[in-house]
């Protein structure tokens, strides 16, 4: 059967991490989903793009439509949208399946649970750009209701 054309692979297919798939999503635009299953504390990857100072991050994410920016220490961030690989397109969740690990200048995303195939990967965005005033979709029973 053919793949829907929204779907693309992470790296190509035949590496042994197409476990990542970007698919439009019912939270938010488009999501990141499990290509395979994927066992608890697995590391998926983690969130690449342009290098930035924290200060160029909060210009930024004021001005831009969609935020994609993790800082990743007290002056460095990264910009996922330009030039980034899937993890700019995982979605916030109130009750996440994945967490990130912020540590030496990088954010790396693990599994925080047993995951099935097709299940959207979602993680806690924590403090985040939108300073609250996004409304949350998640769907899940803790929603907070706002990102
Ligand atoms: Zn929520």
């Amino acid at each position: 059967m053919p793949k829907p054309h929204s779907e693309k692979r992470f790296p190509p297919a035949g590496s042994t991490q197409e476990m990542l798939l970007i698919r439009r999503s019912s939270i938010q635009g488009k999501g990141l989903f499990a290509g395979q299953p994927i066992r608890a504390r697995k590391k998926l990857g983690e969130f690449t793009g342009e290098g930035i100072s924290v200060r160029e991050a909060r210009r930024r994410s004021r001005e831009a439509k969609r935020i994609a920016i993790v800082e990743i220490s007290a002056t460095r961030a990264i910009d996922g949208s330009i030039g980034g690989g899937p993890f700019q397109f995982i979605n916030h969740s109130c009750n996440p399946n994945v967490f990130i690990r912020i540590a030496y200048n990088r954010a790396e995303f693990y599994a925080k649970r047993n995951i099935r195939v097709g299940e959207e990967l979602t993680c806690d965005y924590g403090d985040s750009h939108h300073d609250g005033r996004l409304a949350c979709r998640c769907g899940s029973a803790k929603c907070k209701k706002f990102i």
